[in-house]
């Protein structure tokens, strides 16, 4: 892996792919700085060795211009967060943006207008990532939830570098996190999967198989499995097409040594509400007009019990409908069972979209030992993908 201290910044302008995807307010304020926060060791570290940093980032999808989607929105808030000036150019190729990035000075920053301004962005265009790589001298990737798109400034733009391009140290933490689960985690290594649909999550349940001792479904993809084994599911979410499957999926397990945890009892709503009446069940036998909308709470105990005992955890997605706080009790037990398990030695790794939401809402944020900043990029690495990205810098 090329990484930020073996690259010579010095007189160097790079540039850095970063993740400024930012929710904006009404007022075109950014209402969540998490993501320009995360790129400021990487800009800090370049200028600090002498360089000079031009910013490429995307925001939103738009379709062509759109000034409601420019990046010159941010430029204030970046300039806060990094501590220094932030120039900005109103286009991201071309006669303008190669005089403003050939006008840096060591120690100064630019933040180029919105890639995705130009379809050819998103569709990888050679010659459009080629006046993309005019921009600086050394190219730095260090946006992870972009990762797995092959995109001019994530992907096709390294070839123009030669040995000039590295991960920056976001990408590096994210790459180095999953690796130190997949790949080097130590034993026993748990899995726990939650969130909607099994049919979501084939892939991943399938690559995990391979690594982990013990694997916990959760979450909605639950009633498809009992369902499979002859269980009354009532109205709980369930995609009976894809029993059969389930099925073969605990026989694998089984082949494979990993143990598959299911929880055994659950909590019902009479509606999908808030507000619902609640009835606990066992989850073999969940009656005709209830919807089992969170795990219950011997299986709470009984997960606590595992996870306890574990040395590497993964955790990728809600335990139920944690948006619905009576329903949320099972995915904040969870949360509460890694925080111990990760007070006591163990590496925890939440990744992907609606856990990572529900570690932040239920404050387990300093709790983990890594939480993951790209959904898909995250997901698509548990399934054994190569990311693009990470492919094209160790080219
Ligand atoms: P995913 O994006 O697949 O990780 O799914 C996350 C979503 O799954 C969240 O919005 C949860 O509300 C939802 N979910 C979790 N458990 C259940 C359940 N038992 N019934 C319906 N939806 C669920």
């Amino acid at each position: 892996m090329r990484i930020l201290n073996q690259q010579n910044f010095k007189n160097q302008r790079a540039i850095v792919r970063v993740d400024f995807n930012v929710p904006l307010n009404e007022k075109f304020e950014v209402t969540d700085r998490t993501r320009i926060e995360a790129a400021k060791s990487t800009i800090d570290y370049i200028l600090n060795k002498g360089g000079s940093c031009v910013l490429l980032s995307h925001l939103g999808r738009p379709d062509g211009r759109d000034p409601k989607l420019s990046l010159s929105h941010i430029v204030k808030t970046v300039a806060e967060v990094l501590d220094r000036p932030v120039k900005f150019c109103s286009t991201s190729v071309g006669t303008e943006a190669e005089a403003a990035s050939n006008g840096l000075d060591q120690g100064e920053v630019l933040l180029m207008e919105n890639l995705r301004f130009h379809k050819e962005e998103t569709s990888g265009d050679v010659i459009f990532s080629e006046k993309l790589a005019r921009l600086g001298t050394v190219y730095v990737n260090d946006a992870f939830g972009t990762a797995h798109r092959a995109h001019a400034s994530t992907t096709i733009i390294a070839r123009f570098f030669g040995k000039n391009k590295c991960f920056g140290s976001l990408l590096e933490k994210e790459v180095l996190a999953i690796e130190k689960v997949m790949d080097q985690g130590e034993k026993p290594i748990l899995a726990i999967l939650g969130g909607a649909k099994v049919s979501s999550k084939i892939t991943i349940i399938e690559s995990l198989l391979e690594t982990v001792d013990h694997l916990i479904i959760g979450g909605g993809m639950v009633y498809t499995f009992t369902k499979a084994l002859g269980g009354k599911v009532g109205n709980s979410i369930c995609e009976p097409e894809y029993c059969d499957y389930a099925l073969e999926l605990l026989e694998k397990a089984k082949e494979k040594g990993v143990q598959i945890h299911l929880p055994v009892d659950v909590l019902a709503g009479n509606d999908f509400s808030n507000n619902a009446n609640q009835q606990t069940f066992d989850v073999m036998n969940i009656p005709e007009g209830w919807e089992a909308m969170d795990s219950g709470p011997e299986s709470q105990t009984i997960f606590h019990e595992l996870i306890i005992t574990c040395k590497t955890i993964l955790w990728n997605g809600p335990m139920g409908v944690f948006e619905f706080s009576n329903f949320s009790k099972g995915t904040i037990a969870v949360g509460n069972s890694i925080a111990k398990a990760t007070y006591e030695g163990a590496f925890s790794l939440v990744g992907g979209g609606d856990s990572v939401a529900a570690v932040k809402q239920f404050g387990f944020e300093n709790k983990m030992s890594y939480i993951s900043t790209g959904g898909g990029a995250m997901l698509e690495s548990l399934e054994g993908k190569t990311l693009p990205g990470i492919a094209a810098l160790n080219e």
